[in-house]
């Protein structure tokens, strides 16, 4: 069988399987047919244990224009993190999330991910950015546009699924494990930031 890839590396047209002339954008000479290859869209959680409501004596305009470092006497948050139990990065640390389906916003993606993951119904909170990162499937590297959100848990009570996660662990925002992938690393620094601690 031909070795036909549809991401950056593709060398083989996808709808007649001539030769590529070049790396994507390109254009078969074969078909005409315009190959493009862009970022897929993901969606990854920072779920907060506690939310600035739950914090006492602090509303959420106190809690979101605080200094940074600024001494509260009150806990930080901290976000929930997944052991990955499937590769790619089987083993490390990461936000709950995956791929948006076909139109799917990043919104309602992170919902339904967090609803399959977790067990779980969330409140979708601030969108925190977007990363251009590296995702390999199937034997081939693709750029992702991986979008994160705060969110927090409408029931405490989080089931995992065995198939995607080996364990569940809450960690400080300021002071977090190595994560699955440096979109995650960046985000997270950004979520301390935007929560001012
Ligand atoms: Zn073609």
């Amino acid at each position: 069988m031909t070795p036909r890839g549809y991401g950056p590396g593709a060398s083989f047209c996808p709808r007649c399987a001539a030769p590529l002339p070049g790396p994507a954008p390109t254009t078969c000479a074969g078909c005409r047919y315009q190959l493009f290859v862009n970022a897929r869209p993901t969606v990854g959680l920072f779920v907060l244990d506690s939310t600035p409501s739950q914090l006492p004596g602090s509303g959420p305009s106190e809690f979101l224009d605080r200094a940074p470092g600024q001494v509260s006497g009150q806990p930080e948050p901290r976000f929930l993190a997944l052991r990955r139990a499937a590769e790619p990065m089987i083993g490390r640390w990461e936000t709950p999330g995956g791929f948006c389906d076909g139109w799917e916003h990043p919104a309602e993606a992170a919902v339904r991910e967090a609803r399959e993951e977790l067990g779980v119904s969330i409140t979708l909170g601030e969108h925190i950015g977007m990363y251009v990162g590296s995702y390999e499937f199937q034997d081939e590297v693709l750029p992702v546009l991986d979008h994160f959100f705060l969110a927090t848990l409408d029931d405490p009570e989080i089931v995992l699924d065995p198939a995607e996660s080996a364990e569940l662990n809450w960690f400080s925002l300021v002071d977090p494990p190595p994560l699955a992938f440096a979109t995650m690393d960046a985000a997270v620094r950004e979520a301390a930031r935007r929560l001012r601690i």
